[in-house]
Order: C-alpha cells, then sequence, then structure tokens
C-alpha cells in the first residue's frame, strides 16, 4: 500500500462521520446571503447548466489543515506566491502553542506543516511532536536544505512524512529555485533521512515548460532512494504570481497530464485517479477549498490556498463567512483555470460525481 494502513483506515472514518454527521455551526453561510434556493452552495454550475450541485456539497468540513507557520523561506522559487503576498510580515512567526491551537481548533485529521520554509522555524521539532500527540498525520513540506542539519530534532513516526520539493533533475531544479546546489542538498536530506527511517514523499511542481519524460525520470531516480510517494501540482497563475507565464490554462494542464495513467501505474503517486481523470479533462468536479483551510500569521486566510480575500480571526468565521457560492470556476474569474489539489481533491475525498468505476478506482488506487 501507498500509505500507512492506520492513515488511510483514519482517513476513511474520519470523512464517513463528517458525511454522515457534519457540524451544523459549519454548514451556515452567513451575511451577505448566498442563493436563496440553496444557500448552501459553493459550486457555481457553469453558465447554461442546468445541473444541481451535489447534495454533498452541502457538508462542509475540513480534510487537510495547511499550517504556515512562517513566510521567510532560505529560497526565492520561481513559482512561489507566499514571499511576495506577504512580504510585509515575512519576518513573523506563528507561535508553537498558537499553531497548536489552530490544530485543534479545525480538527482536520492531516496537517500539511508549509510556508516559507518551515525547517527554518525554531521549533519546528517541538511543533511536530506536539501535532503527532494530537494523533494527527503530518506532511511537512521542505526544500531539503536543512534536513540534514536538523534532523535530530524529529523521530520517525508513520504518521509523518518529510514532503521534499523537487521540480525536475538537477539542472532543472535548480533553475526553478534560482540557486545551484539545491538539488543535490535535498537528495542528501532524503538520503538521510530514509537512512534514519523516515519516510519521504516529494512534491513536484508541473509548469508550462515542464517535460513529463524529465518527471518520469525523476521518479525513477527516486525510486532508487526508496521515495515513499509522491505529489503533482499543476502550478497555477493566482493572483500573486499571476503575471508570469509559467502557469498554465485548464487546457494546458489537460494536455500535461493526458499520460499520467502510465505513470500512475509504475510509481507511488499519492492522488487519486478521480483526481487525476479531472486533471486530464476527462471528469467534471467542483471547488471544495473548505476541505483544506489554510492558518498562518495573519490568521485563516479565506477562501482558499491560493486566493485571499481576507483572514478571520476563527476557524467558524473562515468556515461561515466565506461566501463559497462566489468561489470555484464559473463563479469568480480567478478560479477559471485553477485545478490545484487543495481545492479539487476534498471533492474526491467525498466521493461528489462520483460513478461506481470511480469508485473502483479509487479502491484499487488506495490498495495498490
Ligand atoms: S482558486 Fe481554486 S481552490 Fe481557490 S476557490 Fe478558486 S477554484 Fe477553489
Amino acid at each position: 500500500m501507498k500509505f500507512p494502513l492506520a492513515m488511510t483506515a483514519g482517513l476513511a472514518s474520519y470523512v464517513y462521520k463528517n458525511k454522515a454527521r457534519p457540524r451544523p455551526e459549519w454548514q451556515i453561510t452567513n451575511e451577505p446571503k448566498g442563493d436563496i434556493a440553496n444557500p448552501f452552495r459553493i459550486f457555481t454550475p457553469k453558465p447554461n447548466s442546468d445541473r444541481a450541485p451535489h447534495p454533498l456539497m452541502h457538508k462542509r468540513f475540513p480534510i487537510v489543515l495547511m499550517l504556515e507557520p512562517l513566510h521567510a523561506c532560505n529560497l526565492t522559487c520561481t513559482g512561489c506566491g507566499r514571499i511576495r503576498e506577504y512580504e510585509s510580515t515575512i519576518k513573523e512567526r506563528v507561535p508553537v502553542e498558537e499553531c497548536l491551537m489552530a490544530v485543534d481548533e479545525c480538527g482536520a485529521p492531516m496537517v500539511s506543516i508549509c510556508g516559507g520554509e518551515p525547517m527554518m522555524y525554531p521549533q519546528i521539532g517541538k511543533l511536530v511532536a506536539g501535532i503527532l500527540d494530537r494523533d494527527k498525520f503530518i506532511y511537512l513540506c521542505t526544500n531539503g536544505m536543512f534536513i540534514r542539519k536538523r534532523l535530530n530534532e524529529f523521530k520517525p513516526d508513520k504518521r509523518f512524512f518529510f514532503n521534499v520539493h523537487l521540480d525536475g533533475l538537477e539542472k532543472t531544479h535548480d533553475m526553478c529555485v534560482e540557486r545551484e546546489g539545491v538539488f543535490q542538498e535535498a537528495i542528501e536530506g532524503i538520503k538521510a533521512a530514509k537512512a534514519a527511517g523516515f519516510q519521504i514523499a516529494t512534491n513536484t511542481t508541473v509548469y508550462k515548460e515542464t517535460d513529463m519524460a524529465e518527471i518520469e525520470q525523476l521518479f525513477e531516480y527516486l525510486s532508487t532512494l526508496n521515495v515513499d510517494v509522491h505529489q503533482l501540482s499543476p502550478a497555477y497563475g493566482y493572483s500573486a504570481v499571476n503575471d508570469r507565464e509559467i502557469f498554465m490554462t485548464r487546457e494546458d494542464v489537460n494536455e500535461k497530464f493526458k499520460g499520467i495513467d502510465r505513470l500512475m501505474k509504475r510509481y507511488p503517486i499519492a492522488h487519486s485517479p478521480v483526481y487525476m481523470d479531472f486533471l486530464q479533462g476527462k471528469k467534471e468536479l467542483p471547488c471544495t477549498a473548505w476541505g483544506t483551510p489554510t492558518y498562518n500569521t495573519k490568521g485563516w486566510k479565506g477562501p482558499c490556498y491560493v486566493i485571499t480575500d481576507a483572514h478571520y480571526k476563527t476557524f467558524e468565521e473562515f468556515m461561515t463567512e466565506t461566501q463559497w457560492q462566489n468561489y470555484g470556476p464559473g463563479g469568480d474569474p480567478r478560479c477559471e483555470h485553477c485545478m490545484m489539489h487543495s481545492g479539487f481533491e476534498p471533492s474526491v475525498a467525498l466521493g461528489i460525481n462520483h460513478s461506481a468505476t470511480d469508485y473502483l478506482k479509487t479502491i484499487g488506487w488506495i490498495l495498490r
């Protein structure tokens, strides 16, 4: 299996319970009211569409908390919006106690610690230990530069993955992160962590210029290092970075991912086959961005990981005051080309728009 059994079973049980009985206070949309006929609607159907939103769109609950304890980073990667969007608060950090309060307040079973570079957070070991004490699963997203230096602050745990950013083989990756030597240090970090018994994931952003044959070579190389699982993110030109030409339209993403089924069979890719069908344009999914809330130095960031219209003080305000019905493809123009997993994979976890074949594909993928 790609993921530890406890992780798969824990997530499945959490999703099942929340689908059956979602917390009622998160299902309310406060003023200004959304669509009167359907106040819980998040998915704005495309113009001229007569499709009603799926009933599970009425059940909002978080699945993955995107926790950003800081926005500072030692690199200035080409596709990163955080160091631009949060320039004014780049030196601020969320104290450990506040991070843990956010974990408790939201209650998501999985926490993705991102940033910024979380390995520059002084109490990163303490933060990870505190989240594991709450029986959560953790992906610690890192550029890999400090793994060797700080490895002794962590203990291997079946609920914990280092998630190392790698956008290609050495030359390509170093160009994307705008510094030579980063690929090699990340690889040394992966080797050291594997030798110490840690689980490793990698995260690759796919840009307009990305050569998918090179991504296959990268996965082949990483398989020799026993990397456990791979994530792929289609580069999306959200507001902080959308003046650049490296980002893709939906049509570009469909084209880029059209050979992905073959890679899915050969390598442990972390995304469900249904999400991959969506990336290839074979399936329509609505945005369920409330499934992946983001907490950072300014509070709960709404509506989603990529666009910022507000920061809320409490999780409940984030859930009830974000005008969900205004977002998603067909709604807000900024959402038009978004296919980010943070916006659409919660829909897969909920089984929205799923056929019987989709369920079978997902079960087969989990068990493989
Ligand atoms: S940018 Fe993407 S994730 Fe955010 S609300 Fe729009 S469609 Fe959803």
